[in-house]
Formats: structure tokens, sequence, C-alpha cells
């Protein structure tokens, strides 16, 4: 990509894929702000920063960049419409400006609206006439479609059309975290460049570095955020604390082996909770099984994550020393999945506890 901006050998069409919240979109935000920069450094591959073309672009408020995502659809909405923006409320315009400064404010933040599901026709239509008017006009123009798999037929065929007529000083860039969901014709006129996961140490090191985040804490998070920076900021926000205090509550009121008293502790811990909530819980319970694996292992706290709960880790691997964790890690597992195709949850929950609890007193093999 770097090498491609150096030598002005752009693509007509990119396209970035890879998981969720990994800086797809701050990257195509990044080439948005080269193009337009005013005086790039390092042989033209690096934005200033400074000048009014990058901070324009990167607030999301340049004339010749524009940022299409995913928007409700409004009542009575006419897909003939000339504005995605026409039918929609005020509350739901309010909310998309809001999201917009969120993303000017930090590229990596995953634009949420509700009732958001498709990339309209009319979007597309407005990037078409974007297009048309940058024949006239000096410099760049970038079109950045965001998840751009949320494009329903109507508004990828006229997508395509555009792709289909390229134009020299003309950018599209299309991001997507699911590239099994895009069209074949539109991946066959894109250049694609992959991105890959980030490793928890580098997670970590970004938490520090622009959140502010403690070493402890950001181990922590990078271990939960499974390769999304993006993930990793927004756990950080969350009451992670006291989830990590609730697994192991939940843990030992399986193996008090008393059905009521699990009854009672899954209501608890469930009720209220969404889908995303729960998912972390189970995650947060595995990767505490993981601490005490790693202690059995080592004898050592060296490589636990958990290390407030080093008593708690240690107690449990001393009276349930024959547990076999990676089943019981495997069954954590097996849980999210459910979690993820819909099962009910205290259900899960119960068949769960059911489970530790056989495997904890019954040992391996059991
Ligand atoms: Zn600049």
């Amino acid at each position: 990509m770097r090498a491609a901006l150096g030598s002005r050998r752009i693509p007509h069409a990119w396209l970035f894929t890879g998981a969720e919240g990994i800086g797809k979109d701050a990257a195509a935000i990044e080439v948005a702000k080269v193009l337009r920069c005013e005086s790039p450094l390092e042989n033209g591959t690096v934005p200033c920063d400074i000048c009014r073309g990058c901070v324009s672009t990167a607030a999301l408020s340049n004339g010749n960049v524009r940022f299409v995502f995913a928007l409700p659809s409004g009542k009575g909405e006419d897909s003939r419409a000339d504005s995605p923006m026409l039918k929609l409320s005020d509350a739901e315009i309010t909310l998309i400006k809001e999201q917009m400064a969120l993303k000017a404010a930090n590229p990596y933040h995953n634009i949420t609206i509700p009732r958001a599901q498709q990339i309209k026709i009319s979007s597309i239509r407005e990037v078409k006439r974007d297009i048309s008017f940058a024949a006239n006009e000096a410099g760049w123009r970038i079109v950045i479609v965001s998840e751009a798999h949320l494009m329903g037929e109507e508004a990828a065929n006229a997508f395509l059309k555009t792709l289909e007529e390229p134009n020299s000083r003309t950018l599209l860039i299309l991001t997507t975290s699911a590239r099994s969901r895009m069209l074949p014709t539109i991946l066959s006129r894109c250049q694609e460049v992959r991105f890959d996961l980030l490793t928890d140490e580098e997670i970590a090191a970004a938490l520090i570095a622009r959140q502010g985040a403690d070493r402890t804490a950001a181990l922590l998070l990078a271990k939960l955020a499974e390769g999304s920076y993006s993930r990793g900021v927004e756990l950080m926000s969350g009451d992670l604390n006291q989830l990590r205090f609730d697994v192991v509550s939940f843990l030992r009121t399986a193996l008090r082996r008393s059905p009521m008293a699990l009854h009672a502790e899954i209501e608890r811990l469930t009720s209220g909770s969404d889908r995303v909530q729960i998912e972390r819980m189970l995650a947060l319970l595995a990767l505490w099984l993981r601490d005490v694996y790693s202690y059995r292992l080592t004898g050592g706290d060296a490589f636990i994550v958990n290390r407030d709960q080093l008593k708690d880790i240690q107690s449990f691997d001393t009276r349930f020393a024959r547990a076999p964790l990676d089943r019981l890690i495997l069954s954590i597992e097996g849980s999210i999945r459910a979690v993820r195709s819909n099962a009910q949850i205290p259900l899960v929950f119960t068949v769960l506890g059911m489970r530790m609890e056989e495997m904890c007193f019954q040992g391996p093999g059991g």
C-alpha cells in the first residue's frame, strides 16, 4: 500500500479486508489524508497531519473525501430519493452526526446506528454524482465505503458501474469484515489488501499509548480483544473488573453442588445482560481457567493475567488438582458458540455449570 502511494501507482479501487476493529477504516482515512495532503512526508507516503487537507480529511469534512456507511431507512422512504438522509427523523440525524464525530475523533471507532442495516442506493448515487463532478477539479477524490458488504443488491449493482468506469483522479476504498458477503464481481475489480489481526502485545502497547491504560489492565484487555484494537477500547469502557469477579463467583457456585444456589446465581448474572456481555463473561471465565492452567504448568505467576486473584487461582488448583482444565475451557468455548447462535442464555449457563461440576469432581477421563 505504501509502495503504491510512494510511486503514485494507485489502483482504481482498493478493498481492505480483515476482522472488525483492526483499523481498516483508519487505514483508508490515512490514505485519503496522504492524497489530500498539501505537503506529504517520506516520499509522499505519510500525511503531514497539520495542513488543511489532512485536518479536514481526518475530521471527515473534506469535500473531496466521502465516507459512506450503512444508514437506517426512513419512514416511507423511496429508494429513488436523492439524499440518503431525506426521510430520517431529527433524532436519527443527530445520532448519525454524533457517530460521524466519534469516527472523526477516533478512526478505529465502530459506527453503530440502530436499524442501520444497509448501505443505501441513494448513498451510492451520491458517490456517482461526486465522481462526475470530480472530473473538472484538481487533486484526488476519495470515496471510502465502510463495511461494503452491507450494500444491498441494488446499491452493489449501482456501485459496480462506478467500478467499471474508472476515473483517473478518483480512488475508491472499500473496507469489509465479511469478505465472503461481497459480490464476486466487485471483488474481482478491486485490489485487495488483507489486514492481519494484531497480537496481544501490539494491542496492549496501543492501549497504553493511546488510552492511558496501565500495563496489567492493558494485557488483560488485549487477551480479551481477540486481535481487535477497537474491541480492546470498548472493553476498557465496560465494567470489566466486576465481570472478572462475577465469573469466579459463578464457578464457585457451580462447585457448591447446589442446584438451587446455581439457579439463583445464574439469574443474578444473566438478567439484564445482553449477549455481548454474556460472551465477554464466558471469555473471562475461560481466561481465568487458563490462568489456573499456566499456574499448574509453571508453578508461578509469570503468565497469569488475573494477577490480583492469584490466591483464588492457587486454591482452586489445590482443591481441584485433577480437574481437566483443557476440557473445561473447551466446554466454555462451546457455550460461547451457543450464545452466538442464539441459544437461551440461562440454559447455556445451567448446562455449563453442571458440566463444570461434573468435570471438577470426577477428574480427568470422567
Ligand atoms: Zn497534510
